[in-house]
């Protein structure tokens, strides 16, 4: 059964959508009912509505940034029996929490600068991500290559460390690969060069796909939750903080938020949301620029994701995915405000490029290879002078004068540990019991047995489309794949792994209301299948504008902006890398 039940229709007289504004609904109510029977859906469709309940309801906390940070504390707070808003400024996941490595790791490298804390803590985290959403948290084999016997003692040394410290079970603890082993496995390594290798467990995910999962989640316990609305000012009574006015980013409507708390889980944003509750604060971020660049599996032919030593002893990481694969990342600092699109140089794509034919055989690999890139700020807690790679990824709790609370720091791999320092401190702040959550929940998507292969055949042999298909939906989707599909199997383009179903998800379920929201944080496509994006941007207007009622200028318009978009993130600028 379609999750538009019988009739998607698009009622073409109705109020439509403006440009970027919110119109009468333009698609049936059966269709919308249907949808919004799914608890977890934040659709599009019913805006109107969770921003009037916003504005109604007293809520015990509301959360500020729907970036990985806030989205696990929404979840947290709300499977805890805490009435919970959460908003977001721009788009769900369009800071830093789209823009990572996309690893959930303790960060072996962590160790050798001494933060075993935070290595432990993240290394076991690892294992929890897992067991709550399997399809965004699959278990790979990383190679660590080296040049010597010695250097790969010592790496198997870190390692050993490293899996006592995250508990790492007997069957999943690293193996050391010889030139044969290389050779079978991971051919395009030069094993002249690089004879030895560690071989150690860690898991890759979708950084974006995880925030809408915990989104859902924390809907679906019951929280309000909304993308473009910016809290510009907290309001404040008998010197407390009671809520906040955001607005929204389509209408310009301002929307007023009672709360007993806030939680400011702003990222890059932090020290700018608490600017409105106290100007100038003195503690600080140190803000760094981290880029990653994309490349067709073609030149590139690694099957496992691989370990570089770079020139300034730091590591990258070659990480396959699909057709492509990505190469990342770097660790500058950046000196300006925080940025949605940090600008990316020539220098930041040579200094990822040159290692690469250093350990691989393949012809020298150049920016113009690229197929794609991304670049995110990572929100440091700022440590005197120390350069970028030397500060600890450590989180902090800050509170303000009025009782602001906030978060900064921190990893995409420790944001459940996160998100329950900061409840344990709501709880107090509220005056309440801490209450543990009754079930031990999966997160949308998550509801199956791990064996994300098995899924993707037997997915593939039901719905009759091609394995290569299958495999992305259930990296993306999980175990609601299926029902993704059935909006809609056919390709968005005629052999393109995008499909039609995508499109509608991603309005009903994960608030997408522009193109850029499904081709680059919903589907991925931007990412992972960059080479299908030009010949599916139309089909894909198309559909989202026939679902929310776009006229055809708008449709354009809307091709023309993520056109544009992917322009620039090829365009490299000239200038060196801002630091080193
Ligand atoms: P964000 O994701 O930036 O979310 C903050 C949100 O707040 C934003 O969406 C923003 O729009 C919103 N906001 C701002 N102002 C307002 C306002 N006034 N009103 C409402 N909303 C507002 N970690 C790992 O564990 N593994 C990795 O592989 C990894 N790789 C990384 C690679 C790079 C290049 C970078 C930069 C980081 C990496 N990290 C990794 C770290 C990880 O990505 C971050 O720690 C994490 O994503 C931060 O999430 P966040 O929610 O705190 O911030």
């Amino acid at each position: 059964m379609s999750i538009w039940g019988t009739g998607a229709t698009v009622d073409a007289d109705s109020d439509i959508i403006s440009k970027r504004g919110i119109g009468r609904r333009p698609i049936t109510l059966e269709d919308e009912e249907t949808a919004l029977s799914n608890s977890s859906a934040i659709s599009y469709l019913d805006r109107d509505r969770r921003l009037h309940e916003l504005e109604t309801r007293a809520f015990d906390c509301l959360v500020v940034g729907g970036g990985i940070t806030g989205a696990g504390i929404a979840r947290e707070a709300a499977r805890r029996g805490l009435s919970v808003a959460l908003v977001e400024a721009d788009d769900f996941a369009s800071g830093t929490s789209g823009r990572s490595s996309k690893l959930i790791h303790g960060g072996l490298r962590y160790l050798a600068q001494g933060d075993v804390k935070l290595v432990r803590d993240t290394a076991r985290e690892r294992k929890e991500v897992r067991r709550e959403t399997p399809h965004l948290a699959e278990p790979v084999w990383m190679i660590l290559p080296s040049s010597s016997k010695i250097s790969h003692l010592k790496f198997s040394a870190a390692v050993t460390a490293y899996e006592k410290l995250g508990e790492v079970a007997p069957t999943e603890r690293h193996r050391s690969w010889g030139r044969d082993e290389l050779e079978e496995h991971e051919p395009a390594l030069d094993r002249d060069r690089y004879a030895y290798a560690c071989v150690y467990r860690e898991y890759t995910t979708d950084d974006a796909r995880l925030v809408f999962a915990n989104l859902r989640a924390a809907v679906q316990a019951g929280a309000q939750v909304a993308n473009r609305l910016r809290v510009e000012s907290f309001p404040v009574e008998e010197g407390r903080i009671c809520g906040a006015v955001a607005v929204c980013a389509w209408t310009g409507q301002k929307v007023q938020i009672r709360a007993r708390a806030v939680v400011n889980a702003a990222g890059p944003w932090v020290t700018r949301v608490r600017d409105f509750e106290a100007p100038d604060s003195s503690r600080g971020l140190h803000l760094s620029k981290g880029i990653h660049v994309v490349l067709p599996k073609s030149i590139l032919p690694v099957r496992n994701t691989v370990v570089l030593g770079t020139s300034d002893r730091r590591s990258t990481f070659v990480v396959p995915r699909g057709e492509v694969v990505y190469v990342g990342t770097t660790d500058t600092s950046w000196p300006g405000g925080p940025d949605y699109w940090p600008s990316i140089t020539r220098a930041d794509i040579d200094y990822l490029m040159a290692p690469l034919s250093d350990y691989f055989h393949t012809e020298r690999i150049s920016a113009e290879d690229c197929l794609a890139t991304w670049s995110g700020l990572r929100p440091l807690l700022a440590q005197g002078n120390k350069n970028p790679t030397e500060i600890s990824r450590r989180d902090e709790i800050w509170e303000g004068e009025t009782g602001l609370i906030s978060i900064a720091g921190g990893k995409l791999t420790g944001y459940r540990k996160m998100a329950r320092s900061v409840l344990a401190l709501l709880f107090e702040k509220l005056g309440r019991r801490p209450v543990e959550p009754a079930e031990d929940a999966r997160l949308p998507g998550g509801d199956f047995d791990g064996d994300i292969d098995r899924m993707a055949a037997d997915l593939s042999q039901r719905m009759e489309i091609e394995s290569m298909v299958a495999n992305r939906l259930v990296r993306l989707y999980g175990s609601e794949s299926e029902e993704v599909l059935s909006g809609g199997a056919g390709p968005l383009a005629p052999g393109a792994p995008v499909l039609e179903g995508e499109v509608d998800w991603a309005i009903v379920y994960e608030e997408a209301a522009c193109l850029e929201d499904f081709i680059y944080r919903r589907s991925r496509a931007a990412y992972y299948e960059p080479q299908w994006c030009d010949a599916i941007l139309e089909a894909a207007a198309r559909r989202m504008g026939g679902l929310l009622g776009w006229s055809s200028e708008r449709e354009r318009a809307e091709v023309e902006s993520v056109r544009s978009r992917r322009h620039a993130d090829l365009d490299f600028g000239v200038e060196d890398r801002r630091d080193s």
